[in-house]
């Protein structure tokens, strides 16, 4: 258990506190076990009425686990209730109409209150895991112990709850986290980019980017802000924070043959610049960068069969990560879109998309969306599901066209994850002869 844990719970601060932790995923547990070393009372609410008796299993009568739609009666007698990543404060409506906002705390405010060590934190909407993980290992290449978690990975909580102290923590931040930390304050902040995403949640764009931009909100003049050049005029025209700001575009500054496109370069160069204000040299950075490969479902390029590349790109969920996708090759892209789509203007990439993508194979959800958006642009034709439509482009394809599972959206309708989308999609190139 980490140091100052113990300390805090030696003092007994917590004792006789009464914390709601919603969401028993990942993180939720973390927290609850977490605050139950804390000595606080623990309530735990899933909106899932059937959750896996794995979880009731993990704690005895000490955690009083509450499912189904939450209710007021749920919080209302609470201290502090802390938010699983996934759990917009919105989504819980009246439930909280009788507790104060300040108890209303992200899973990553409350880890972050028992953190030493410097703190990386990533936000943006897309980029966010490749670009933890780039940070990660060139500070791991610097000798540095890391930690690596947040959004992806283990759980800030969780970390706490073990007693291996790291150099460095890289941290990936949601937007939903991020609106309710209060206090949460990274050495390091990093907003890779900006776009219509999550608007089912956010009220608005501007709120949306008043979530991401909270990162910035506590840093200080040794702080640091990392952040994008496109954005500046946006960022210049607010006051967010006191932290030193660096602007920061897509270089050539390191060759980095698995991470292909510009917005990878973008990526890189944010990082980059991250690493740099902890004080690791160019050389250092250019040996981790060199070696990186391309994340799992994340432009991941899967081979070629009679000619056709096959790249599984499936955790593109926004329009701009697909579009990103798309620019990324200088070979006729035949393009697998469709699930649910969770906003944004697709009518807006078709300049983009042009003289690149030669056909769209639509599958599954938001049929009508892509198609009112591009069908007057593009060959297109829609299949019920992944697999009919993948092999229908590539029926259709020629030797050094490349066959992309860029689907901008989520995976929902037909899909457990983006993970289990793009597996399949994986499985059918294999099969495929
Ligand atoms: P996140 O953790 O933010 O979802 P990932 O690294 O998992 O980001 O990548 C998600 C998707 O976004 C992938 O399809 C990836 O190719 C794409 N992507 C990564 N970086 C960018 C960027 N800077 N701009 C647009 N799309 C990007």
């Amino acid at each position: 258990m980490n140091r100052i844990v113990r300390d805090f719970k030696q003092a007994q601060k917590l004792k006789d506190h009464l914390a709601v932790v919603v969401g028993a995923g990942r993180s939720g547990l973390s927290a609850a076990r977490l605050l139950l070393a804390l000595g606080a009372r623990v309530r735990l609410a899933d909106a899932n009425p059937d959750l896996p008796p794995e979880v009731r299993d993990r704690f005895g009568p000490e955690v009083e686990i509450v499912t189904g739609e939450h209710l007021p009666e749920h919080f209302r007698d609470a201290d502090i209730v802390v938010l699983s990543p996934g759990v917009a404060v919105r989504r819980l409506g009246r439930a909280l109409n009788a507790v104060p906002e300040r108890k209303v705390v992200a899973e990553l405010e409350l880890a972050s209150w028992f953190v030493e060590a410097p703190i990386v934190a990533v936000t943006g909407t897309n980029g966010k895991t490749t670009t933890c993980t780039l940070i990660s290992r060139i500070l791991a290449e610097a000798g540095k112990k890391v930690f690596t978690g947040g959004n992806i990975g283990t759980p800030l909580c969780q970390y706490l709850l073990e007693d291996e102290p790291a150099e460095v923590l890289v941290l990936e931040a949601s937007s939903f986290q991020l609106q309710n930390c209060r206090l949460f304050k990274p050495n390091i902040g990093l907003l890779l980019n900006f776009s219509a995403n999550h608007l089912d949640y956010h009220r608005d764009m501007d709120e949306y980017l008043q979530a991401k931009l909270n990162l910035f909100a506590r840093q200080s003049e040794s702080d640091t802000a990392i952040l994008p050049e496109e954005l500046r005029g946006l960022l210049e025209a607010r006051e967010f924070t006191r932290a030193r700001k660096i602007y920061f575009r897509p270089t050539e500054r390191f060759a980095c043959p698995g991470l292909v496109g510009e917005h990878n370069r973008a990526n890189i160069e944010a990082a980059w610049q991250a690493v740099k204000a902890l004080g690791v040299d160019q050389d250092t950075a250019a040996r981790a960068v060199a070696g990186f490969k391309a994340l799992t479902h994340r432009l991941q390029a899967l081979g070629e069969k009679r000619g056709v590349l096959f790249v599984d790109d499936s955790k593109a969920t926004t329009p701009e990560a697909m579009a990103a996708a798309v620019k990324s090759f200088d070979r006729p892209v035949r393009l697998l879109a469709g699930g649910v789509f969770k906003g944004g203007d697709l009518a807006a990439l078709i300049p983009t998309l042009r003289g690149r993508v030669a056909e769209i194979g639509l599958f599954g959800g938001a049929r009508e969306v892509f198609e009112s958006a591009l069908s007057r642009d593009f060959d297109l034709f829609w299949e019920p599901d992944l697999s009919a439509a993948a092999r229908r482009l590539f029926q259709n394809a020629a030797a050094g066209d490349v066959i992309l599972l860029s689907p901008a959206t989520a995976s929902f309708d037909q899909y457990s994850s983006y993970a289990e989308r793009g597996d399949d999609f994986q499985r059918l190139y294999r099969e495929l002869s």
